[in-house]
């Protein structure tokens, strides 16, 4: 079932979570009907805590519907998950615009303003209003700031922009 969740965008959710066992936790979600927590640590080894805590960030973003039943041996509250496959696509899309968001920033940033640089690895560009304050000498090693060509940078950028603004139908 749900074979419309491919593999593809089950890495990019679990990306966009920043929770690489995300992976491994909607496999098992996409399998079954509805689960509980502690099979789906059972079956892919996870720790019970770590489950909870991706099943409940997914939940924060509706990719998963949650129903509690009471165990009537113990009293315990039984928690039984259900993946929203339908929500998955649109979670990929919102990810994908506030990237282009971010992206779209930095791009006109990099457009309005003029750099100067050391050269140095370990130390960072700065635009020119902060160049002047240091009198073209880097605070980081003392040597002296040259103005730094972004052009690459920002066709690179641009670049970037236009493959999510096409992906979005922009
Ligand atoms: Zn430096």
């Amino acid at each position: 079932m749900l074979s419309s969740v491919d593999d593809v965008t089950l890495m990019k959710v679990a990306e966009a979570l920043g929770e690489e066992d995300a992976i491994k936790l909607i496999d098992i979600l996409k399998n079954a009907e509805e689960t509980t927590d502690d099979e789906i640590a059972n079956k892919t080894g996870i720790r019970l805590n770590s489950v909870r805590k991706i099943l409940y960030k997914l939940y924060d973003h509706s990719l998963v519907s949650l129903r509690r039943t009471r165990d009537p041996k113990t009293g315990w509250f039984i928690f039984h998950w259900k993946l929203q496959p339908d929500q998955l696509e649109g979670f990929i899309l919102s990810q994908k615009r506030r990237v282009l968001e971010k992206l779209n920033v930095r791009l006109e940033y990099e457009q309005t303003h003029d750099f100067y640089y050391c050269g140095s690895a370990e130390c960072k560009r700065v635009p020119f209003e902060e160049a002047v304050e240091l009198v073209f000498h880097c605070s980081g090693c003392g040597k002296p700031l040259v103005h730094f060509e972004n052009g690459v940078m920002i066709t690179r950028l641009g670049e970037k922009v236009e493959i999510l603004r096409k992906e979005l139908g922009e």
